[in-house]
Parts: structure tokens; sequence; C-alpha cells
């Protein structure tokens, strides 16, 4: 069996990947590159390495992918910082002789910076450039946008029975960042994976009013939505006191979701899971408890 470390392992998506590693694998075939080891001791506990390490420190890298086959290395939350962290990941996994790496990116229809959401697909764009260009064997793992980030877009839909937010009609085959983590564990283990690049989505794409029809049915009232424009939803959001970071994240995703910018429903999660991914209905259900 090979030796396995995954990143990211005290984030969501890190911690899916080695939750569903242990279920197939033992877990003397894994390992972990956290900032903080105290936030793995549930890993260690289970009898995954630890090792200490940041993608800002090139050197902790290369110690710690010794010995390591298979890298699952998840995209940094550090947005204006992940271009030179994932330089330093891609080299570091060369130096240190490890054989594949799978990266998370991202699903997208433009790569020219014409992107209301550049700033996101940036760094992924120039990630999956170096790791093609590395000589390294790579899997590109393409997420569609989490189902899990549905409830941080819409608020307390439930009580404003309003879903406002500027995405137009366009749509997304949202998956849950759960699946991701069990198709990410299939890849590590799987085979025939080398050098592929996989839409990790749904089947089906969703617009925002099928988002609030959705959420009307479940929860038997009617839930409207309502598609301002970005400079009115940003004022709207600043006068409720929302702040601006997290507004402009915000719109810009939703400008590009209007643009179709992530659209790409595809069966690729499926096949990795060997069954349909989880629904945006199951989801919402179970999220909202209806
Ligand atoms: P998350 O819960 O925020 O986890 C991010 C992980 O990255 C954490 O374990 C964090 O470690 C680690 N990290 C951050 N900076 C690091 C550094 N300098 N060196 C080493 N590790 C570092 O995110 P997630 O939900 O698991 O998602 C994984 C990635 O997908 C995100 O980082 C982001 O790039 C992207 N993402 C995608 C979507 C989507 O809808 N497709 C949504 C959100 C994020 P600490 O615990 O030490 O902070």
């Amino acid at each position: 069996m090979s030796n396995i470390l995954v990143t990211g392992a005290t984030g969501g998506l890190g911690k899916a990947v080695v939750d569903n590693l242990l279920k197939t694998i033992s877990p003397d075939s894994i390992s972990v590159l956290v900032r903080d080891p105290a936030k793995a001791a549930d890993l260690q506990a289970q009898g995954v390495a630890v090792k200490q390490g940041d993608y800002n420190d090139y050197a902790s890298l290369v110690a710690a992918f010794q010995g390591v086959d298979k890298l699952f290395l998840v995209s940094s939350n550090d947005i204006p910082n992940r271009v030179p962290q994932h330089t330093n990941a891609v080299n570091a996994a060369k130096e240190a002789g490890v054989k594949h790496v799978v990266y998370t990116s991202f699903q997208r229809k433009t790569e020219d910076g014409s992107s209301a959401a550049w700033s996101i697909a940036e760094a992924h764009l120039a990630t999956e450039k170096l790791l093609k260009e590395s000589g390294l064997t790579y899997t590109i793992l393409k997420n569609a946008l989490y189902l899990d980030v549905l409830p941080l877009f819409m608020g307390p839909v439930l009580d404003t029975h309003t879903l406002y937010l500027p995405a137009e009609g366009g749509k997304v085959p949202y998956a849950s960042r759960a699946d991701m983590g069990a198709a990410g564990a299939a890849v590590l283990t799987g085979t025939g994976h080398e050098n592929q690049s996989y839409d990790i989505s749904n089947d089906t794409s969703y617009s925002f009013s099928d988002i609030a029809k959705i959420l009307s049915d479940l929860s038997g009232t009617s839930i409207q939505y309502v598609s301002p424009t970005a400079e009115d939803f940003g004022t709207a959001l600043a006068a409720a006191g929302v702040p601006a970071g997290a507004i402009e994240l915000t719109a810009s995703f939703c400008v590009a979701i209007a643009h179709g910018e992530f659209d790409f429903p595809a069966t690729d999660l499926e096949k990795l899971l060997g069954r349909k991914p989880e629904s945006a209905e199951q989801f919402l259900k179970a999220t909202y408890q209806l």
C-alpha cells in the first residue's frame, strides 16, 4: 500500500478525505500535514501520523513529504497568498520524491482573467499549470461549489423567507463536501487516475430559484428569490452591518454564477462514489432539519 499524506486535515475537506481513507486502509499508511498538531489529536489517536508543517515554510513541507507516495494537496484558504504557498507545496513534493499529487481545484468557464471570481481562480489555474509542468503524476479534482456554502450565501432564509443574491438565473451543480471527501479517498486508493482531471460535481445544476422552490416545498412556506444588482446587494448588506470582505466575496461568486462560470454538471463524482451524490434536496433537508 502506498504512503498517503493529506494536507488541510484540520479543515472540512481534508478531514473528510482522511475519515474515508480510514474506512478502507490501515492508519499506518496515512499521514497528515497540519499547522497545529493539537488540532489533529483525534487523528493521531486513530494511528494517523501527524506532521507539523505550513505552506509558507518550504523546508517543513520537504521534511513532511519524505517517504510519501501520494499527496492529497488541499488548496489553501489564505486566498491572497495561495500562489506562493501552492508553489512551495508542488516544488516540495518534487524535491521529496512524491510520485502522485491529487489537487483540489475548481470548475470554471473562463481562464483569461474575465471571471468575476478571478481572485479565487488565479491560484487554481497557476497550480494546475505548475503541476502539469512539474513532471509529477497528478490528478486534478475540479470541485464544484460546495452545497455547504449555500447556508452561508443565503443567511437566515427560513426567517426572512427571501433569498437575496445577485446571481440572476445562474446555475451551479453544487455537491457536498462530504461526498467530495469520499471521492478524494477513492482517487487515492483507486487505480487509473494518473494525469486525469475530474469534474467533482452533481449531475444537476441548481439556480437560486430552484433552491428557493426546494426550500419552499421542504418548509411548507413561500420562499422567494430576489436577484438585485451587485451594487444594490452591496448597499443593502453594508446597511445591515455585514463586513465589506464578506460582501465582496459573496457578490463576486454570485456574479460569476450569473455568468455561468461554475455550471458544469457531470457524472465523474457519481462514478468515483459508485452511487448518486447527495442532492440539494437531501442536503437542505438535513441541514435545516425540515
Ligand atoms: P477549510 O475547512 O477552511 O480548511 C482549510 C485547511 O487549510 C485547514 O486545514 C487549514 O489549516 C489549512 N491551511 C490553511 N493555510 C495553511 C497553510 N499556510 N499551511 C498549511 N495548511 C493550511 O476549507 P475546506 O472546506 O476544507 O476546503 C478546502 C479548500 O477548498 C479551502 O482551503 C479552499 O481553498 C477551497 N474551498 C472551496 C469551496 C467550494 O465551494 N468549492 C468552499 C470553501 C473553500 P488550519 O486548521 O491550521 O487553519
